[in-house]
């Protein structure tokens, strides 16, 4: 899963000094992670996963694609604990790009995906609402899951509402979730965070004051669940 892509030249330019830096710091180049755009699940038994475990870990706090593929190749990880221990500790300092990223992989590489998706819920940080939310569209048919969603759908802040409905497949939901997330039942109130320059914005804002990046867009997401 790769959710949180984009691009402009500064990053690109960034991306590739730090691909330069990948290949310095473990030996491999970047492509041993790619396979048409996804990360190769099946690296792990060719490698010593326990390093590109370490040296992704690392790579994490980075610019959008870079972040993005580890976070997938973290996600197939058969070093769980050493992805927990790390991760758990630091996950707060991240911006929210990153930070979203790195709570999917808690996610994704828990033992019990369902608990972790709604322990990640109870967090007072938006952004790590939003990404159990949106992982909690993954596991539609789990209750736990279904109840994060329900929860989500009416949640205060933008973002979270906005995870919860664009990322639930309206054909693989129960019909009554989905006509729930169809409509708006508590408008959301908090202002909002840009996930580029972290910038709050008050929640009538559809785009950054500073930078000018879009925000969540809940009536397209809204909009998606009726008209699926
Ligand atoms: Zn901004």
């Amino acid at each position: 899963m790769s959710r949180l892509t984009a691009f402009d030249s500064s990053t690109l330019s960034a991306s590739a000094r730090n691909a330069i830096a990948f290949e310095k710091l473990t030996g491999h180049s970047m492509s041993i992670l790619f396979d048409g755009g996804l990360a190769r699940a099946y690296v792990w038994s060719s490698i010593n996963a326990e390093e590109m475990t370490r040296d992704l870990l690392r790579l994490l706090p980075n610019t959008d694609w870079i972040a993005s593929t580890c976070a997938a190749a973290l996600c197939t990880s058969p070093c769980t604990d050493l992805i927990s221990a790390d991760l758990s500790g630091r996950v707060r300092t991240m911006g929210p790009r990153n930070r979203m990223l790195a709570i999917e992989v808690l996610i994704k590489t828990s033992q019990d995906q369902p608990s972790a998706i709604v322990l990640q819920f109870g967090s007072a940080d938006p952004m790590t609402r939003a990404i159990a939310a949106a992982c909690a569209g993954e596991m539609v048919n789990d209750p736990s899951s279904a109840a994060v969603l329900e929860a989500a759908f009416s949640d205060p802040n933008k973002w979270v509402q906005y995870y919860a409905r664009h990322f639930l497949d309206a054909r693989a939901a129960p019909s009554d979730l989905v006509r729930l997330g169809s409509s708006v039942l508590a408008l959301p109130s908090e202002p909002w965070q840009c996930l580029r320059c972290r910038t709050l914005n008050t929640v009538d804002r559809s785009s950054c004051t500073q930078c000018n990046v879009v925000g969540p867009d809940l009536e397209a997401s809204v909009q998606k669940l009726a008209k699926p």
